[in-house]
């Protein structure tokens, strides 16, 4: 077996693992009653980070308490992501709707 098929076998294993773990945190939060829950978003808003803890990139404005979307509208991950056109999510903010981009 080369290196490629032997790290190529790994990652299945990983990913394996991986699926398996996310699939636990559905069953638990669904054991909770939590199912159909939108647990991103309540760790960004409780939290500030990913369910896998994370930090989003918050808004930089005084007394906004937003977070950053890229142009994509996906919410930006510290040290990840394009900030290009990035956007405040808080309707408040002057950031809002990118500060300069045109409105639609
Ligand atoms: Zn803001």
């Amino acid at each position: 077996m080369t290196d490629t098929q032997q790290l190529l076998e790994e990652i299945k294993v990983l990913q394996t693992k991986l699926s398996k773990a996310e699939g636990a945190l559905n069953l638990a939060l669904s054991h909770l009653g939590y199912a159909d829950v939108d647990h991103d978003s309540y760790m960004r808003t409780e939290y500030g980070c990913t369910v896998y803890g994370d930090d989003y990139v918050s808004c930089h404005c005084e007394d906004c308490e937003g977070y950053v979307l890229d142009k994509y509208g996906s919410y930006i991950i510290e040290g990840q992501g394009n900030s290009e056109s990035a956007r405040c999510d808080n309707d408040d903010c002057c950031y809002f709707d990118g500060g300069s981009e045109e409105n639609q």
